[in-house]
């Protein structure tokens, strides 16, 4: 039997989602959510996608990620596709921050945990959850191939012009302190979608794509490979997100520092949780912003004025950077459903071939589709991203025929 399932595993803090796919056909087998692990209230959510099962829900403790993987393999195995699977290939992990070390997703041993514990001080937020979640699936089916699929991997390809921020080049190569860029998965998924859309190879064209979820990234890409993207050495630089500031003066952290008497501690989150959309107006869901400036909410419509002119300052930043444009693609939570969003990011930018029909543009649907006139000279887009396809095809494309 030709092992063709790739389960895919994004471990957060307290949570982990995931995906079981069958790469013969990229379907989805199951998936499902467990959440709040190591509270009393901890929730499981699966849904049995392949017999179109009704979703499960179930709540109480999981003390932690040993249990949860543990709770979903269970789940699994009362549809029958339990991990003890032969028809399992490999796991697929979602990492964060593969640094410079890792341009592509790698299979894991000793070393590559090391690395990725390695890389800690530049993603605390991220890469211990992600390691938890590995050592744990590795204890549950020892003999099977682990994958890690790094956010920064895409983001590699940057040229050091763009990657390195303009300071001490001793003090930043002894920390670290570059531009790594996150969302990779989702960009390099993206761009090469649009390609497809464009009938076009990923090589033949340049695409600017706006992954605009609760957190925002834009990325240029020339002929398939990265050459800029909005987030840095963390994933707070760039766009305006739904709780993160994005770009500010860093003099402003010295400022609540010194005159706010605000600890680093504070601050950090003040500008990764507090900030961006729901600090600008109490809300980050680009629904209720939407409904309220509807209302004639004036708090709301600035937040949302800021929101699209960083934006557009990206667009028009990653327009030079790219010099020909061929298409710009919205994708996420915010860019696949927010019609507003889309018609006012390249709103009067005719002078750089860049339009959306209205029509068009309040179509909905789950399908890479063009939302510009017919004639535009750079098409705009909707392609939602699908980053666990992404992760479960680089996993299979890696291990799968072993
Ligand atoms: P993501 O991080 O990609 O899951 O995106 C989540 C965000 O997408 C939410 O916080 C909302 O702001 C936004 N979103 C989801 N659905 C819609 C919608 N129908 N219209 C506008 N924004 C939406």
């Amino acid at each position: 039997m030709t092992a063709t399932r790739v389960l895919v595993l994004n471990s957060g803090s307290s949570s982990v989602k995931y995906q079981l796919l069958d790469m013969s056909d990229s379907g989805r087998l199951a998936v499902g959510l467990v959440e709040r692990i190591g509270e009393q209230t901890s929730r499981l959510k699966h849904t049995p996608v392949a017999t179109g099962g009704e979703s499960r829900e179930w709540t109480g403790p999981i003390a932690d990620h040993d249990a949860a993987l543990k709770a979903v393999a269970e789940e699994l195995a009362k549809d029958g596709l339990g991990l003890d699977s032969p028809e399992l290939a490999a796991i697929g992990h979602r990492v964060v921050h593969g640094g410079q070390s890792f341009t592509r997703p790698t299979v894991v041993d000793d070393a590559v945990l090391a690395e990725i514990e390695r890389l800690i001080p530049v993603a605390p937020l991220h890469n211990p959850a992600n390691l938890t979640g590995i050592r744990t699936a590795q204890a549950l089916r020892p003999d099977l191939p682990q994958v890690a699929v790094f956010d920064t991997a895409f983001h590699t390809t940057m040229p050091e012009a763009a990657a390195r921020y303009a300071i001490d080049v001793e003090t930043a190569d002894a920390h670290r302190i570059r531009r790594y860029g996150f969302h990779g998965t989702s960009h390099a998924y993206v761009s090469r979608a649009t390609a497809k859309l464009l009938g076009k190879t990923p090589e033949e064209v340049n695409v600017i794509v706006l992954h605009l979820g609760n957190g925002a990234s834009a990325s240029a890409v020339r002929g398939g490979r990265c050459v800029d993207t909005s987030m840095g050495l963390t994933p707070l630089e760039g766009l305006v997100m739904g709780t993160r500031s994005g770009d500010l003066d860093p003099a402003v952290i010295f400022h609540l520092a010194r005159v706010g008497e605000m600890s680093i501690d504070e601050i950090d989150t003040l500008l990764n949780k507090k900030s961006g959309l729901i600090g600008l107006c109490g809300d980050n869901d680009m629904r209720e912003i939407r409904r309220r400036i509807d209302e004639g909410d004036a708090q709301a419509k600035l937040a949302f004025e800021i929101y699209i002119h960083r934006l557009r300052k990206y667009i028009g930043a990653y327009y030079a950077v790219l010099g020909r444009v061929d298409a710009v693609a919205f994708t996420a939570g915010v860019g696949e459903n927010a019609a507003e969003v889309r018609a006012a990011a390249v709103a009067d930018l005719e002078s750089l071939g860049l339009a959306v029909d209205g029509g068009l543009n309040a179509v909905r649907g789950d399908e890479p589709r063009l939302i510009s006139p017919p004639d535009a000279r750079v098409a705009v887009a909707v392609v939602p991203t699908d980053e666990e396809l992404e992760i479960a095809a680089q996993t299979y494309a890696l291990v799968g025929r072993h």
